[in-house]
């Protein structure tokens, strides 16, 4: 662990996941190897038995990517952590790590989309079952979809695109009660604002593609362990980590690696066998997002809760979710788990059809339309027209998507710089 694990989040931004020695560059450095030496053939066997630690491949591990993912894990309150080439293949190896053909997970329905598509089409391709749920079902809903083969729950902790706040506390408590471990997507208000591990989740994972690159210059991904979930007592539910592996002449993960035998075994199975790691290019670029992370998420939510006021007086929108606004549904959920504020992204709709939604975008000038989210660029979304414009109504609103919402990201513009373009556009209506 790294000296700054005890400080304030700030200082983890900055200083967390690398300790350099005398004469060690200061930044973290990129380490743009393929492959390592040794110099003996009995050291890398050992290393293949998983009886020695050491970076043999940067298919499985690189020690730039390293540093970034320790950084992550200590920003969170974690005990492991590995970046992914993206937050899809975070998501899919943050489930997939623990289920396997035959097994069934429960997942908040309004996640973000790409990741529904992973659930309910890919990995049920896979054999795995997914039931959806609502966030907001009572306590009794979400106990009938449990199963005696279900293995994990799944919820983002704000969501995209209806910024709606995950109650983790309850969540976790209902998991655990199962018997399963609370896994939760971060990435809209990053550890800055939330740490879900302090309310009980047990996995956390991110999109660092958006608030956590912060500048729309890499796509990635990562996964983060609390350390929290005991493996060994639920052993016949998570054969993979608790009964011996072929693959690796009969060890047991959660015996040989304990509190790190959930990501030892993302890093030594699955990006083994599937790859998806990080470039050390993006975790370095990632690396500098964290860095300035906790200065730029306070101005964020600043600035959004400044544009959510002004839109929701104006005459010319017909809702808004934000859960910053007293108003919101989720504004007390917001403010136990994020009193410092949730993050940039807001839903709205202007009044009229799907066409003067389009005519308000295409009058924006400063605020671009664009189908990333949560970066320093202040961008907007119509996903009935855009990334969901193969569904019809019926079905958006099944996916948590009403057909009129448009998704605003703030970024680190001037606010009233934002607040002009969208008046113009407004006025125009
Ligand atoms: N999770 C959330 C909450 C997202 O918003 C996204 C992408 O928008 C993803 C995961 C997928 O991440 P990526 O695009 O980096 O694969």
């Amino acid at each position: 662990m790294s000296e700054a694990k005890n400080t304030r989040i700030g200082t983890r931004c900055v200083q967390s996941g690398y300790e350099p020695a005398k004469g060690d560059p200061r930044q973290i450095p990129i380490i743009q190897s393929t492959t390592f030496k040794y110099e003996t053939s009995q050291q890398m066997g050992r290393l293949f038995d998983l009886e020695d630690e050491g970076y043999f491949y940067t298919r499985l591990q690189n020690p730039t990517n390293d540093m970034v993912a320790k950084k992550l894990a200590e920003m969170e309150g974690g005990v492991a952590g590995v970046l992914t080439s993206s937050g899809q293949a975070a998501n899919f190896f943050a489930t997939f790590n623990i289920c396997e053909a035959g097994d069934h997970f429960i997942s908040i329905a309004s996640i973000y989309g790409g990741t529904f598509n992973l659930f309910a089409v890919t990995m049920k391709q896979m054999g795995i079952d997914v039931t959806f749920i609502d966030q907001d079902a009572s306590d009794e809903e979400i106990e009938a979809a449990f199963r005696p083969n279900t293995k994990l729950l799944f919820g983002e902790t704000v969501t995209n695109p209806g910024v709606r706040v995950l109650d983790i506390e309850r969540l976790a408590r209902i998991a655990h009660s199962h018997g399963v471990p609370l896994i939760v997507d971060n990435t809209f208000p990053t550890a800055v604002n939330c740490r879900p591990f302090e309310w009980g989740a047990d996995i956390v994972t991110y999109s660092t593609t958006k608030y956590t690159d912060g500048h729309g210059v890499a796509v990635g991904g990562a996964v983060i362990d609390s350390g929290q979930f005991d493996w060994m007592k639920e052993r016949e539910k998570y054969p993979g980590l608790c009964e011996p592996q072929a693959s690796y002449h009969g060890l047991v993960y959660a015996e040989a690696f304990g509190k790190g035998a959930y990501i030892t075994k993302i890093v030594t199975h699955l990006m083994r066998d599937i790859g998806c790691i990080q470039s050390p290019q993006n975790a370095f670029y990632l690396n500098l997002g964290l860095q300035t992370l906790h200065v730029r998420m306070p101005h964020i939510c600043r600035s959004a809760q400044r544009v959510a006021e002004y839109l929701a007086q104006h005459p010319k929108v017909k809702w808004i979710t934000y859960p910053g606004l007293t108003t919101d549904k989720y504004y007390a959920l917001a403010q136990k788990y994020m009193p410092q504020g949730t993050c940039g992204v807001m839903a709205f709709a202007v009044n009229g059809t799907r066409e003067d939604a389009n005519r308000f975008m295409d009058s924006l000038k400063l605020v671009t339309i664009e189908t990333h989210v949560a970066d320093c660029y202040t961008c907007i979304l119509h996903p009935a027209s855009h990334t969901h414009r193969q569904l019809s109504d019926e079905q958006l609103r099944e996916a948590g998507v009403e057909p009129d919402l448009m998704r605003l990201s703030i970024g680190l513009e001037d606010t009233d710089d934002i607040i002009e373009d969208l008046e113009a556009a407004l006025s125009l209506l």
